[in-house]
């Protein structure tokens, strides 16, 4: 099923990485010329690629819609930004204009719900991008109320992390009950993914958000604490952590709020939850329900994401319940 739609999100999400490694190569290069706290480079690398897939997605699946995380506001804003993003746009599609980058940004707007729709954070992990280390491209298709193909683009992940010397640049693809591949950037190599079998959760790697402003950093190590783990937790920047337990370099993901009744967004654990998923783990909120990633932009309210090789999920559910309750 979906063999079309999965092998045009490959393409379109490979084709993005390739317009944001260009942006952030100029960025790490030129870092004198960026002051701290310059988001522009990764609006433009956002707005572009948002244009692009929209257009892409409509050239192949007229009649789907999109529910994206960008509009076109900005290039409203600011007319050297708007200049800026058509000629990354151009760079990918050479005859498309000004307006026609509006109209393609702006048809993201889907608000979620039943039929059939993709999902789409252009670049996830902006403070990763700004860094020059890891962030994602990340498509999803739902369909009758459900994910059914979820691809993640990770430019600067190792295809193999037992070797430094490995190609650089990962694809991930999933579609619901037909399992999860990796698929080398630029070599094209794949394989099948599978989380790590391990039903001892004391072995396990844990990986979390690097930013202690996205995610309970301090809860997320008494959990670790609870359960034995003493490996150093792994930080990295955006859906690489749900590709990261996906192929079984980690097999805990946590994600516990930092800040009191922030609204996870779709966008962000759509394309990520089911390459988890088919890899053979689990991803469930704090209370052990599946995401509700199929019913609007935003998740409903919840104490946190647990995701797990699958194996440990109940043990890791209690371990968290316990360190919240208490604290
Ligand atoms: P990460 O790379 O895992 O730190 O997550 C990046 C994502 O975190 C971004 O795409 C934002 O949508 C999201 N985000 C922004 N603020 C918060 C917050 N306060 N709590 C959780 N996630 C957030
Ligand atoms: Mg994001």
């Amino acid at each position: 099923m979906y063999e079309a739609e999965r092998k045009l999100a490959l393409k379109i999400v490979g084709e993005a990485c390739g317009l944001a490694s260009t942006v952030q190569r100029k960025v790490v290069a030129q870092a004198d010329s960026f002051t701290k706290g310059d988001r522009s480079p990764v609006t433009m690398a956002d707005l572009a690629i948002q244009a692009v897939v929209s257009r892409r997605l409509k050239e192949n699946f007229p009649t789907d819609l999109l529910l994206a995380e960008e509009d076109s506001g900005a290039l409203v804003e600011s007319p050297d930004m708007a200049a800026k993003v058509l000629d990354l746009t151009r760079s990918a599609i050479p005859d498309i204009d000004g307006d026609e980058v509006a109209v393609a940004l702006d048809r993201g707007d889907h608000e979620g719900g039943s039929g059939r729709y993709w999902v789409l954070d252009p670049v996830d992990g902006t403070k990763g991008f700004l860094r020059g280390q890891h962030f994602a491209v990340a498509l999803a298709l739902v369909d009758e109320g459900q994910v059914v193909v979820g691809v993640l683009g990770c430019p600067n992940l190792a295809t193999d992390p037992s070797d430094p010397s490995s190609e650089i640049g990962c694809l991930f693809a999933a579609v619901r009950n037909e399992g999860a591949i990796q698929k080398a950037i630029h070599s094209g190599e794949e394989k099948v993914i599978s989380t790590k079998d391990s039903s001892n959760p004391s072995d396990a790697v844990m990986c979390e958000s690097v930013e202690s402003a996205h995610a309970a950093h301090s809860e997320h190590a008494q959990i670790t604490a609870t359960l034995g783990i003493t490996s150093e937790p792994y930080r990295i920047d955006s859906q690489c952590k749900y590709a990261i337990v996906g192929r079984g370099e980690a097999s805990i993901y946590l994600r516990l709020p930092s800040a009191k009744g922030y609204r996870e967004k779709v966008w962000d654990h759509a394309a990520g939850a089911l390459v988890i998923e088919e890899a053979g783990g689990k991803v469930t909120d704090l209370d052990g329900n599946p995401l509700d990633l199929a019913s609007g932009r935003f998740l409903g309210v919840s104490r946190g994401i647990i995701a797990t090789n699958g194996n440990f999920h109940e043990k890791v559910l209690e371990a968290a319940r316990n360190v919240v309750i208490d604290s």
